[in-house]
């Protein structure tokens, strides 16, 4: 049967291509009662699972010989739950007992054991709370025959290019491991235009629609779908007619693309001699040589956090500078604005293992978490950048600022570890540009203070938006609302743009709104200095800013 769902299109383009389901890692098990002959067979199937998991692990740790020595650690953690009788015999007996279903039994000595944890004092056996719940899902898991994350690592590449993703939820760390993959496109129930996942689909330049509100409960595993990410349509069993008219605007959109090639490496300057730079965002050091390909001029935004998602522990230094050194050295000369860690919101480290907030958004996050975890954290981060910016044009930029303090600190922190790396005779590039990202109300109002203190400013337009429209950036319900064309946000742009150059710093956005196709004219007539945007609207941006006067 055909039909078609409608949602938010976020990233535009065509994809033809079978349904994957994906499965997201829950808890949420089915509560059975099973019949007294079906109690051993119950334990059987409980213990092969623990057995699997564990042999898995076994396997783990001997293809990880040189891994670092959290990884190991926590493979023996994750190892000795399993071993522990709390774990691997409670369970049976609860099966016995109370004849649950092996996950259900699982899952509530998990419950039982979680409780237990949590009444420790001493926070390093609190959080191993997590550890816990790791293995139990990976169990649990393993009893459903859930496909979840595993599946996908196993999927066949050479099928990838024609599976469609279609899941109930991606949080930025399921999305990020994507980048490995290349499937054609995904689809979720929920998300907002500029949420991560949204971004994601955008930077690896692959249509998505987001807030189907029940896709993954109407569409099988298996059968052919369209997807429009520009009109936020996916035609599910589509029938021959359809398919062939889509196959040809896909074909259409490619031509279009590959028109713009020839502007790889053309000026990014109007026609009156004004320049703009074209930069590209990136989440993992190995965008660079993509974004490259699309024509960045250079990187006005990695996002440190993915560096640090999808593990079990925080990457140490050394790990952190060499990824900010291959990106320095691969953009040879381009500048890079790194981004220091921007945690909190929807974009949560479990291993960190802090409190549920109520309103995250609004809550411990980005340059307030950092200075707060300033040892273990931000100096490790800064100083991994600093001595990278040896290799290459490396800036750093400080998310989420409110006020002038917060940048003073950070700068504070960054003269004392200059002094620490001067000491240890390591080199860094000691002109480093620090810039502070403006994606505060707060911040744009102060930009005439801040503009003295920091070297340039980013405007984070996803976040300025959802905070000065009180807009959830997340919520697609609210997606008619979220309106980053509202004066306001025009205004703070304004502001900040003039109060940078007032004090002769330079001012871009990095945020979804500088790839606006439709703003770009006024974006440079405004005095940006630099948009930075997807990989794949480079050269798009280009083509316009190319064909325009300021003067007009
Ligand atoms: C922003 O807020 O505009 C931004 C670029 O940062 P992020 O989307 O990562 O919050
Ligand atoms: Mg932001």
């Amino acid at each position: 049967m055909s039909f078609t769902l409608h949602g938010l299109g976020v990233s535009g383009g065509i994809a033809i291509g079978r349904a994957m389901l994906m499965s997201h890692a829950t808890l949420e098990v089915s509560h059975l009662t099973i019949a007294p002959r079906m109690v051993d067979k119950e334990i059987e199937r409980f213990d092969t699972a623990v057995k699997v998991v564990k042999d898995e692990l076994i396997l783990m740790k001997e293809n990880t010989e040189h891994a670092p020595a959290e990884l190991n650690a926590f493979i023996d953690i994750h190892t000795m739950f399993l071993e522990d009788p709390e774990l691997a015999e409670k369970p049976r007996d609860i099966i016995r007992e109370r004849r649950c279903n092996a996950e259900w039994a699982l899952v509530q000595q998990m419950e039982h054991l979680v409780e237990q944890f949590e009444q420790f004092d001493d926070p390093y056996l609190r959080e191993r709370k997590f550890d816990v719940v790791q293995v139990v899902e990976r169990v649990v898991k393993e009893l459903l025959g859930h496909p979840g994350r595993a599946a996908l690592k196993n999927a066949r590449k050479s099928k990838e290019e024609s599976l469609i993703v279609v899941a109930h939820d991606l949080s930025p760390a399921d999305t990020i491991a994507f980048k490995e993959h290349r499937f054609a496109s995904f689809i979720t129930d929920v998300g907002g235009a500029t949420s991560h996942t949204a971004i994601l689909a955008r930077s690896m330049a692959i249509p998505a629609v987001l807030g189907l509100e029940n896709a993954r409960g109407l569409i099988r595993d298996g059968e052919l779908l369209i997807v429009d990410g520009l009109r936020g349509v996916v035609i599910v069993n589509p029938d021959q007619r359809i398919l062939d008219e889509y196959q040809l605007r896909k074909e259409q959109i490619e031509l279009e693309k590959s028109k713009l090639k020839h502007l790889k490496t053309a000026k990014s300057e109007t026609i009156d001699g004004v320049e703009v730079q074209l930069f590209a965002n990136i989440e993992l050091p190995g965008d660079v040589p993509e974004a490259l390909q699309y024509g960045a001029e250079g990187i006005g935004l990695f996002r440190t956090e993915f560096l640090f998602m999808d593990r079990t522990a925080m990457p140490t230094e050394e790990e952190q500078f060499e990824a900010y050194k291959k990106v320095a050295e691969t953009l040879d000369g381009k500048p890079v604005i790194i981004r220091t860690l921007d945690i909190g919101g929807d974009k949560a480290l479990p291993y960190l293992g802090l409190p549920t907030e109520e309103n995250p958004f609004l809550g411990f996050r980005a340059v307030r978490f950092c200075l707060q975890r300033k040892e273990d954290i931000y100096k490790p981060q800064l100083r991994a950048l600093l001595r990278a910016s040896a290799f290459g044009k490396v800036r750093i930029m400080v998310p989420l600022v409110t006020c002038v303090d917060e940048l003073r600190a950070v700068k504070a922190i960054i003269e004392e570890l200059k002094q620490e790396l001067d000491a240890e005779g390591i080199a860094y590039d000691k002109d480093i540009q620090v810039g502070v990202m403006m994606e505060t109300a707060a911040a744009s109002l102060i930009a005439d203070i801040l503009a003295k203190e920091a070297d340039f400013f980013s405007i984070g337009t996803n976040d300025l938006t959802q905070y000065t429209l009180a807009i959830d950036r997340q919520n697609e319900k609210l997606d008619e609302f979220y309106n980053p064309h509202h004066e306001a946000i025009l205004r703070m742009i304004q502001m900040v743009v003039d109060n940078a150059h007032k004090c002769g710093k330079w001012a871009g956005i990095c945020g979804e709104l500088g790839a606006d196709a439709t703003l770009t004219e006024q974006f440079v007539r405004m005095g940006l200095d630099e948009l930075s945007v997807a990989p794949s609207m480079v050269l798009k941006l280009r083509k316009i800013v190319r064909e325009m006067k300021v003067e007009e």
